[in-house]
């Protein structure tokens, strides 16, 4: 999901979550924990998937699989059980069946599918890549997708056996790159690696490259909670080298830059800039070892967008762009729902009948069954009412996820909903300190709050 509000809100026209999910409860610590060193190398083995098909229907096959450099992510946390996201994978020994890694994703293709277009005669095809350390023994990898009761259900497996003499080095794009180390806080195990690429960033321009990313950095320093845990994070960033201007494509206005990595207008919405060939962008982030993609646009266009582990992408020039990176980062980086409902989308999805999976949106109003409950006051009416006295209150405010009525959000105002210098609500905030401790091998940041806390 995960355009950027419109500049000019319209009149509620739009859709619905995707078919979203109740969490399946799976607890941390029922599962054991696999070791690292027995199952993996510390190498990044990468599986490029392509995806075919249309709403009613897809198939998945493998395009190709290869190895890449150094493995960014945790060696502690192997296994997901944040339930987020509208895809899972799992990486799971071929002999035993014991699961050795997994991680929930959510895919532009998955977007794709819930528009009208899905839903005609025309199959597409998207692509997917999945990153996991390379096993030392034959694997399985299964790919589930959530189904109608919002549970993960199998989609497609494949058998993986690394001793394969096919399973070569990725073949590395053949141009010139600056790479840019602008954060360098320790390991890449133990800490959150984001990756920016550039899109539109001539020679002529890599100086403006380089204050741009300067300027990205200073927004998440400059805002909670990425501010109080920025020692948890590096940043690199790569541009081509290249004497061409890049991207960003803008199709309805007749402008298809050849080397552009990004384009507006996808799935007919102007502000929704998105990859447009992920194989090429892929190939390009695989040149540095990361956890968290970013592409930074070089446009004063508005736009943006965000799909949770796949990408984040967000312009340089816009009046908004620092709204706009933050904005769509939630989406990218830690999953959270668009709680804005006044805005036209292009997803077409029923009333949500089951809870949506983002941590921030929900159907439910009973404080037990609150997802956030725990920071709610026992003195706040649920559903609360949407008036100045709630400012700054969690509660269960009616509207969000595009939705006017049936779906909830926590708060009257967030980073998530309105353009500005709104900050994100308790409920993102808690859920993007949760995201930036898993991601680096951390149970919990430090000062993290289990108990009820106030709004
Ligand atoms: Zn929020």
């Amino acid at each position: 999901m995960k355009s950027p509000l419109a500049i000019v809100p319209v009149p509620l026209l739009v859709s619905l979550l995707l078919a979203a999910g109740t969490p399946a409860g799976v607890c941390a610590t029922s599962l054991p924990k696999p070791s690292f060193e027995k199952h993996f190398q510390a190498t990044t083995l990468r599986m490029d998937l392509v995806r075919a098909g249309h709403a009613e229907e897809q198939s998945w096959a493998i395009e190709h699989v290869g190895v890449e450099g150094a493995w960014a992510g945790s060696r502690r946390l192997l296994i997901d059980t944040m339930d987020l996201g509208e895809l899972l994978f799992e990486v799971r020994d071929a002999e035993s069946g014991q699961l050795l890694f997994s991680r929930g994703f959510s895919s532009l293709f998955s977007e794709w599918l819930s528009t009208s277009e899905a839903r005609g005669p025309n199959a597409r095809a998207g692509h997917e890549t999945l990153r996991f350390p390379l096993p030392r023994h034959p694997v399985r990898i299964e790919v589930k997708e959530r189904g109608e009761n919002g549970r993960f259900e199998a989609a497609a497996s494949f058998s993986l056996d690394p001793s394969r003499y096919d399973l070569a080095p990725w073949p590395k794009l053949p141009i010139p790159l600056e790479v840019i180390d602008l954060l360098h806080n320790g390991a890449m195990e133990s800490r959150v690696d984001l990756l920016v690429v550039a899109d539109g960033y001539p020679d002529s321009q890599a100086e403006k490259f380089r204050r741009d990313l300067n300027r990205l950095l200073a927004s998440l320093a400059s805002e909670e909670p990425w501010a109080s845990a920025l020692d948890l994070f590096n940043l690199r960033a790569i541009r081509a080298r290249s004497a061409s201007a890049g991207g960003p494509a803008e199709p309805r206005k007749g402008l298809f830059e050849p080397e552009a990595l990004t384009s507006f207008d996808t799935f007919g919405s102007p502000r929704y800039l998105c990859p447009k060939n992920f194989r090429v962008l892929e190939d390009l982030a695989g040149s540095v070892p990361h956890d968290v993609l970013i592409v930074l646009v070089n446009t004063a266009r508005y736009g943006g967008g965000g799909v949770f582990r796949q990408f984040t992408v967000s312009t340089a020039d816009s009046e908004f762009d620092a709204y706009l990176f933050l904005h769509e980062f939630g989406h990218g980086f830690a999953g959270l729902g668009d709680e804005y409902y006044t805005s036209a989308v292009a997803y077409e999805t029923p009333t949500p009948s089951v809870e949506p999976w983002e941590p921030n949106l929900t159907l439910q109003t009973e404080r037990s069954a609150l997802k956030w409950g725990q920071l709610v006051q026992d003195s706040t009416p649920l559903p609360t009412p949407d008036d100045a006295r709630f400012d700054g209150v969690v509660g269960a405010f009616e509207g969000g996820g595009y939705r006017a009525h049936g779906v909830f959000r926590p708060a009257r105002r967030c980073k998530m909903k309105d353009k500005g210098a709104v900050g994100y609500c308790a409920v993102c905030t808690r859920a993007i300190r949760r995201m930036i401790a898993f991601t680096a091998g951390l149970d919990e940041l430090p000062g993290q709050r289990r108990t009820r806390e106030a709004p």
